[in-house]
């Protein structure tokens, strides 16, 4: 028998609200499943864009639907085909999204695996409309390889809202996949010999936003790199970079990692006009961005970007923290010593 539409619809909340994902992620993969994100074609469909501009932006070949843009459309159908080759399976992808998220299921047991999973579904989804809308409004585009990256970073961040004491950092994750597959220990021995370690991030205030940033140094490789990730008063993600740089000492790169920080921040409207802390662990690279002289000299001409920037009457003030609360931006900037290409990306 033929299902009513809103029989289709308690199917399609069912099991969606479990909280794997940031809220707006789960009301976004809510809409997405019952067909009500604005598409171009749907924006074509009713009038408020030309009818020759519903192409999808992605391939440019179909117009833009839900089910295309977010399984069928060559880079999507990709990034799922990814995901399902790293756990060695095999799967035809239903025709459209709600028969995917009915569908989405793993047959390994471990429960922590099985909220993995879930989270996976919203994160591909996430990922490839945040792609899709990067594309549009920002004029920027990233590769499938960076995509892959972006979805393991944002399950191991968001894994550490879950009470789960998974062990391994964003970078691990990125590194080995493998370590998803992680089962929480049973015995309370194991806990209390495997505490989590306590995040030590201070929070900014309301209104204001934090970056976090770092940098990083491989002797072997002869290799510095930076990281940086920006956060809101509730510990929101709102923006991560990753960079190879040319080989330098420590705390000059440290500047290096401030002063794109605040580039970063320059160039985006939305934040452009927020409050901003930038957060380093290098006491050098904060004394030189906040003297009004001093430092190195081959670093004046950074130096004195950052010193404009965050003079007496901006919005951006630069301080100083122990290394203990910069695990992501470490992990970032460790990451970078990898990376042949810039990564930048909002969440
Ligand atoms: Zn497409």
């Amino acid at each position: 028998m033929a299902k009513s539409s809103s029989s289709h619809h308690q199917d399609a909340i069912k099991g969606l609200w479990k909280s794997v994902v940031p809220h707006r992620v789960e009301i976004f993969a809510w809409l997405a499943i019952l067909g009500k994100i604005n598409t171009r074609l749907k924006l074509a469909n009713i009038g408020i864009i030309p009818i020759n501009e519903a192409q999808c932006i992605l391939c440019g070949l179909c117009p833009e639907d839900c089910s295309h843009l977010l399984i069928h459309c060559p880079l999507s159908w990709q990034l799922w085909c990814w995901w399902l080759n790293l756990w060695g399976i095999q799967w035809s992808l239903p025709s459209n999204l709600r028969d995917t998220f009915n569908q989405w299921a793993h047959p390994h047991h471990g429960a922590f695996f099985k909220k993995v999973w879930l989270a996976s579904f919203f994160i591909i989804i996430w990922t490839i409309w945040k792609e899709r809308n990067n594309r549009i409004f920002q004029n920027s585009s990233m590769s499938l390889p960076q995509l892959q990256d972006l979805v393991l970073l944002r399950l191991s961040w968001w894994i550490k809202g879950w009470e789960d004491p998974f062990p391994y950092s964003p970078v691990d994750v990125v590194r080995s996949p493998a370590c998803l597959q992680w089962t929480t220990p049973r015995s309370r021995e194991a806990t209390a010999t495997n505490p989590p370690p306590l995040p030590s991030w201070c929070p900014p205030p309301t209104m204001v936003l934090k970056w976090n940033v770092d940098a990083s140094f491989n002797p072997i490789l002869q290799k510095s790199a930076i990281g940086g990730v920006l956060q809101d008063s509730l510990g929101h993600f709102k923006c991560m970079f990753s960079s190879p740089i040319p080989l330098m000492e420590i705390n000059a790169a440290e500047v290096f990692a401030i002063h794109r920080a605040i580039k970063i921040s320059l160039s985006c409207f939305q934040i452009q006009d927020h409050s901003l802390i930038i957060e380093s662990d290098s006491a050098n690279a904060v004394k030189w961005c906040t003297n009004k002289k001093g430092g190195p000299w081959n670093l004046n001409f950074v130096l004195n970007f950052i010193r404009n920037a965050s003079g007496n009457d901006s919005h951006i003030s630069i301080t100083h923290r122990g290394r203990a609360s910069n695990n992501v931006a470490d992990a970032l900037a460790k990451q970078g010593l990898c990376r042949d290409d810039d990564f930048l990306a909002w969440l």
